[in-house]
């Protein structure tokens, strides 16, 4: 992916009155990708503002074509798009990896099919659904209209084409819902009413069961760190004291990974959710402890 291809996107998304900004990126070294954040387990690799460009994350995202040059023609940089009345849009976060294309099959055989609108195919094999913000505030929620579905409303952000995954592939429009052929929709009623019924996630809520599903079964060989670190983080996020975190993973990592990582990794992955609590605590954006 050219440095070029990344401006033009930018570009072309500020064309349609989207404010982006830049975010972190995978780069290869040699044991693989890693964030270009520099931290040696990032815990949202690829997928964080990269507050060395702009310090207040999706806070400075602008339409400004200098600016983006600025930020997207020196070399390669993931984009993010801020969601929500500052871009005209929120969107319809589809994770495969939590079943959302059934949830969301679930939906519309409830409810009607979602209109034809723009859709881009995330790098991890989901798919981002946008619709037109609609006058009322949009909330953002994970799992609140079903699981695997998240919304990314007021106050949020997606990764957009045709950045590069943590996976090793890109982001990429849906060939067949391309802002170039396709308007932007209306979310339909049925979505706007459902949206307005759920619960606002400002700690994204994961069903109590799916926490004992995911401790009970087995943690297979390339989701192991994610999951450890979705399960620190959760323990973080209740305040649970630091040393009884990291027992509690390392037993979980010995017991249930299959095969358990390293001790050191563990304790990396812990630490980095630490600090990022540390600094959500104290009102700072991931993106600006990239040198942390
Ligand atoms: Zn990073």
């Amino acid at each position: 992916m050219t440095t070029r291809n990344l401006l033009d996107h930018a570009l072309m998304f500020a064309g349609f009155g989207l404010a982006v900004f830049p975010v972190s990126r995978p780069i290869r070294t040699s044991t693989g990708l890693r964030c270009n954040c520099g931290r040696q387990n990032c815990p949202s690799p690829g997928k964080h503002p990269d507050g060395r460009l702009a310090p207040h994350g999706f806070k400075d995202a602008s339409a400004s074509s200098e600016t983006l040059a600025r930020w997207f023609g020196k070399g390669p940089t993931n984009i993010g798009i801020a969601t929500g009345s500052v871009s005209g849009i929120f969107v319809l976060d589809v994770d495969e990896r939590h079943d959302g294309f059934s949830s969301l099959a679930t939906l519309e055989r409830e409810h009607g099919a979602l209109p034809q609108t723009w859709r881009f195919l995330t790098g991890g094999g989901g798919e981002h659904i946008l619709f037109r913000h609609p006058e009322a505030t949009v909330r953002n929620s994970a799992g609140a209209l079903g699981r695997g579905l998240d919304v990314r409303g007021d106050g949020g952000y997606i990764v957009a084409p045709p950045s590069l995954h943590i996976s090793g592939r890109e982001y990429a429009i849906s060939v067949d819902h391309h802002p170039d052929d396709v308007a932007l929709s209306e979310a339909p009623a049925w979505l706007l009413r459902l949206l307005q019924a759920a619960p606002s996630a400002k700690s994204p809520a994961k069903p109590i069961v799916s926490w004992r599903e995911t401790v009970r079964s087995g943690i297979a060989d390339g989701s192991r760190n994610q999951t450890l670190t979705r399960i620190a983080g959760h323990l973080v996020g209740k305040s649970v004291d630091p040393h009884v975190c990291l027992e509690l993973l390392l037993s979980l990592n010995s017991r249930r990974c299959k095969p358990p990582l390293p001790e050191e990794e563990v304790c990396q992955l812990l630490k980095s959710i630490l600090l990022r609590e540390r600094y959500k605590r104290s009102g700072r954006r991931i993106g600006g402890a990239a040198d942390v």
